[in-house]
């Protein structure tokens, strides 16, 4: 299976995209419910009482409940915002800001893409709490004895980690951290479009991430927070849409996460993320699953054969590398001609890059419309990198 003839854009131009990582393709059905919203009912939610805006309002319900059940959650426990990075800086400002107290200790990964690292750095100055990187083995796994001793030690008001790496591609064991009972962020943004989630199952408390990267238009994304804290939630930037009483001087809000999102939502981007939900479960993980695996079995083998240096057990379908005395942009640049779309940088994971030893790494990432010929590609394309370098 490869499903790259969903996609107009594979259909017209001839390229290997290795990029799913850092923003996935779009499939035609995901662009079309889109387009139908543009022509067909364009019109705002929740406000009108005429059939456009009706039709609008019924489709962006239908949405959040189509994507929350993605994640096996209730349309109540999701919030829409704009990404994954969005998600991540509400659960500092509208849960962490006001409940946790000084001294109080923030526990990440040095796995973590800046988004779910930045906002807690800050957070933690600003309160005058700790922030604290759980350690990882030589494998770059979860020392888990490391881990429970920084939970004993400390007084932990959150755990915030990532469900898959964008960088090594290792994947963490949520259920088994979520057993020490501590309020715990997930950000699933590189495992969705790839293994199914069920955030109860899971046991954490907050779920993020975003739809470009899983089939679906850019600038729209998800914040799933469970039940048990809704209550604890405040508003974060507020507006219209979200209020009880307003009079000259103060407002009231209503109850709910709903109070996360004030103000016109991105109708056309949830329409579309519903869209790229359906898309994949019509597929269905097994599938998917059973396509990537193969190509990553395929591929890590050969790029072992041609000297490239990979940084992890691998886990997931993504790697990034190096090929040795090649800087990792002349690497993606050379690629880039023979139209192989990679990328390379430190992957907005500068702390992880030094903990490599490297200032910045290439990386291949793939998506179900990768195929055997995409690596065969790939690989001839490595040693076109070697020849103008003359390796
Ligand atoms: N977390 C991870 C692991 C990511 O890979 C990314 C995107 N590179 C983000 C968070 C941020 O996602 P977005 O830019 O869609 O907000």
């Amino acid at each position: 299976m490869n499903r790259a003839t969903d996609f107009a854009i594979l259909r017209e131009q001839d390229v290997v995209y290795f990029d799913h990582a850092a923003s996935s393709l779009t499939p035609d059905c995901v662009v079309d419910a889109m387009h139908q919203y543009y022509y067909q009912y364009r019109a705002n939610v929740s406000r009108g009482v005429y059939s456009w805006s009706e039709k609008a309002t019924l489709a962006y319900q239908d949405a959040r409940e189509t994507v929350a059940n993605f994640i096996g959650a209730q349309a109540s426990e999701i919030a829409f915002t704009s990404g994954a990075t969005e998600s991540i800086n509400l659960v500092a400002n509208a849960y962490l800001l006001a409940h946790i107290k000084p001294g109080q200790t923030i526990l990440i990964s040095p796995l973590e893409h800046h988004a779910n690292m930045i906002p807690w750095q800050r957070l933690a100055k600003e309160k005058g709490c700790k922030l604290i990187y759980i350690k990882l083995t030589k494998t770059l796994t979860i020392d888990w004895a490391s881990l429970a001793q920084s939970i004993e030690e400390n007084d932990c008001a959150l755990i915030a980690i990532t469900h898959a790496s964008n960088v090594v591609g290792i994947k963490n064991d949520i259920q088994r951290i979520a057993k020490f009972n501590i309020p715990l962020l997930v950000d699933g943004t590189q495992m969705v479009s790839h293994e199914p989630v069920d955030v109860k199952q899971l046991g954490c408390a907050f779920y993020v991430f975003s739809a470009h990267k899983m089939y679906g238009p850019t600038g729209v994304g998800v914040l799933y927070i469970n039940k048990a804290y809704h209550h604890k939630i405040m508003p974060h930037h507020t507006g219209g849409g979200i209020v009880d009483i307003v009079s000259y001087q103060s407002a009231s809000f209503q109850k709910g996460i709903q109070v996360l999102e004030p103000g016109t939502p991105n109708i056309a981007g949830v329409v579309g993320f519903a869209s790229a939900c359906e898309y994949i479960k019509n597929i269905g993980f097994e599938a998917i699953m059973l396509h990537e695996m193969q190509l990553m079995k395929k591929l890590l083998p050969l790029m072992e054969e041609h000297g490239l240096k990979t940084f992890s057990p691998h886990q997931h379908v993504l790697t990034s590398f190096e090929v040795e005395g090649v800087h990792p942009h002349d690497v993606a640049t050379i690629l880039a001609d023979q139209q192989i779309m990679v990328r390379a940088g430190h992957h907005c994971c500068m702390p992880l890059m030094e903990k490599l030893g490297v200032n910045a790494l290439t990386r291949v990432s793939l998506g179900i419309y990768s195929k055997e010929e995409d690596i065969d590609r790939f690989i001839d394309g490595i040693k076109k990198v070697k020849e103008v370098m003359q390796l």
